[in-house]
């Protein structure tokens, strides 16, 4: 029988792009006005560490990078069956690009202790790289596998199913492994009363909540300050454009017969132009 210690997730609070709050008209997002949400592919991730708790046992910690509101998330997270959130949080730590971001997670998991398995979300919905969790793994030299929809623990393996183009492959990896969870993984499960519960009595006991979701600086991680934030990211974002959005007009016509709605389509005058050609 397989058995698991320690399960830890990362995940991410991105603006809900779909409130129109926050996005400015250029299309980018002021992140003080923004509507906040837990990253959704990170909901997949989550997912799968409670799946892993529930198989093989472990405790699950969830672990992110952001400003103070993103203890949010970390809440929400115990909502669905977590045990611990963690939240790193350090005004040295704006302007991180993905290698400073990967970085300052690596040094709170090695703060935090060996894990068995990390799982990340497969991209944001802001930053939208899919860079971090495979950083992070490289940062602490261990086997990763990407795109994982499915997998399994056996003995101290673990066997991840990714999808690839055309099907999917098994990959066998030694534990401690990094897994980045697809979108094709079982969606997040309802609150559980136990979990919603918990957080409305730590919502009540600032003392009780402290000990269940902890901030953490760079100082408590031993991270070097100067790897971090805008002096350790070494990606400029030189300029930013937004979509061009094409308009149109688009005419659906039902039930004629066919030559009266193509004679009826050839008179606009664009038709006509395409139809000269
Ligand atoms: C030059 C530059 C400056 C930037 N400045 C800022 C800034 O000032 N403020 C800002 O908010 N962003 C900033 N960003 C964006 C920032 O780099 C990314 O948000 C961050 O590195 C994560 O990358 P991503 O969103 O592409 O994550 P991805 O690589 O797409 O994420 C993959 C997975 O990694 C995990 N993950 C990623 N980020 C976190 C996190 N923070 N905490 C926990 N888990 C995580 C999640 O599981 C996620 O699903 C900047 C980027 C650049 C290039």
């Amino acid at each position: 029988m397989s058995s698991i210690n320690n399960i830890f997730v990362l995940i991410k609070q991105v603006p809900d792009q779909s409130a129109k709050a926050g996005i400015n008209p250029d299309g980018t997002i002021d992140r003080a006005k923004a509507k906040r949400m837990l990253n959704p592919f990170d909901r997949f991730a989550l997912q799968a560490a409670l799946h892993t708790k529930q198989q093989y046992g472990g405790k699950v910690t969830a672990i992110s990078m952001g400003p103070p509101p993103a203890a949010e998330i970390l809440l929400e997270a115990i909502e669905h069956g977590a045990d611990m959130g963690y939240l790193l949080s350090d005004r040295r730590l704006a302007a991180s690009d993905t290698l400073a971001t990967a970085y300052a997670l690596h040094k709170v998991i090695q703060h935090l202790g060996q894990p068995d398995l990390i799982f990340c979300g497969l991209q944001t919905t802001d930053g939208d790289t899919a860079q971090v969790g495979p950083q992070i793994a490289e940062r602490l030299d261990l086997p990763q596998t990407s795109y994982c929809e499915d997998f399994r623990v056996e003995g101290d393996k673990v066997m991840a199913r990714r999808v690839i183009e055309g099907g999917y492959q098994w990959v066998k990896m030694a534990m401690p492994a990094m897994i980045t969870v697809a979108n094709s993984y079982h969606h997040l499960e309802y609150k559980t009363i136990r979990g919603a519960r918990k957080v409305q009595m730590l919502l009540r006991n600032e003392e009780e909540k402290s000990k269940v979701i902890k901030t953490i600086t760079l100082d408590d991680v031993g991270a070097d300050p100067t790897l971090c934030g805008l002096k350790g990211s070494p990606t400029i974002v030189a300029k930013t454009d937004k979509v061009a959005e094409i308009g149109g007009n688009c005419k659906v016509r039902q039930g004629e017969p066919i030559e009266h709605m193509v004679r009826d389509l050839l008179q606009t005058t664009n038709l006509r132009e395409f139809a000269r050609v």
